[in-house]
């Protein structure tokens, strides 16, 4: 069983605001240790239930060269891989190899979530909403579309209450989500200890990939519609000229192709 976990920082335990998840800042360091320890409690489910390969990829933009690479190497699990990449969604050999599931850890809620921790879509900057024909989406619906376009499922969300309640939403009650927070506004929260939080995200981890029998890849729709709608209209400008780009509105594009992963590539890169 090959598993893929793809991960984020702002939904890990421990972390609340985002002097923890930002390169540079003065609790940044902490934040690395108490993600990759959150990893590495996934990466022990996923081997407890019979997984023979995992390989990780940190999706997490803490600015400049930790962009993607969040991860303290020295204090990974041993038996994984782990993936460093200059742009998210860009790797995709361990997905083209054949994956089995997929385990999204430590994820946030979508921008908007008035009680989702640290809440944002892709850039916290630059992005208000993105629907995939027309469904409002977050971080875990970019994954699961990723990862549903090379045939696996999402088996485990983990994050703040918020970002479990939106992959139920989008994915369905099958797949295993694991709160480890609940937010108080954007930059607060009520939250159960990491070691504790690790333990529960170990058994889920284990559970989630016990039965993989009703997991479906996630397929937002064929053909398929990618709508963005930014803070700023300097993106929508420069996207505009991008064959299959459509600027619908000073801040808005759409992307259209036959399916999804044409649609995303076509102005994400
Ligand atoms: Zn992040």
């Amino acid at each position: 069983m090959r598993i893929h976990i793809i991960s984020d920082m702002e939904g890990v335990a421990g972390i609340a605001n985002s002097t923890q998840t930002n390169a540079g800042e003065p609790l940044y360091e902490e934040g690395r240790k108490l993600y990759t320890e959150e990893i590495n409690a996934a990466i022990r489910g996923a081997f407890s239930a019979g997984a023979t390969e995992v390989c990780v990829m940190d999706h997490h933009g803490a600015g400049g060269g930790f962009s993607f690479n969040s991860l303290v190497a020295d204090l990974l699990d041993p038996r994984c891989e782990y993936v460093v990449q200059e742009e998210w969604t860009s790797y995709t050999g361990f997905l083209e190899q054949g994956c089995d599931a997929c385990l999204l850890v430590g994820m946030h809620a979508m921008a908007g979530t008035s009680d989702g921790v640290l809440n944002h879509t892709v850039s916290g900057m630059a992005w208000q909403n993105l629907w995939f024909n027309d469904t409002l989406v977050g971080e875990t619906g970019i994954n699961a579309a990723f990862v549903g376009t090379f045939g696996a499922p999402v088996a485990l969300v983990t994050g703040d209450d918020a970002s479990c309640r939106e992959a139920t939403a989008l994915l369905g009650d099958g797949v295993v989500t694991v709160p480890v927070k609940h937010g108080i506004g954007t930059r607060g929260a009520r939250m159960i200890p990491p070691v504790r939080a690790r333990e529960l995200i170990e058994g889920g981890a284990a559970r989630a990939l016990a039965d993989l029998s009703s997991l479906q890849p996630y397929d937002p729709g064929k053909p398929s519609e990618i709508k963005v709608e930014f803070k700023n209209t300097t993106d929508p400008a420069k996207l505009a000229n991008r064959p299959g780009v459509e600027q619908l509105e000073p801040r808005t594009i759409v992307s259209r192709a036959d399916d999804w992963w044409t649609a995303w590539r076509q102005f994400f890169f």
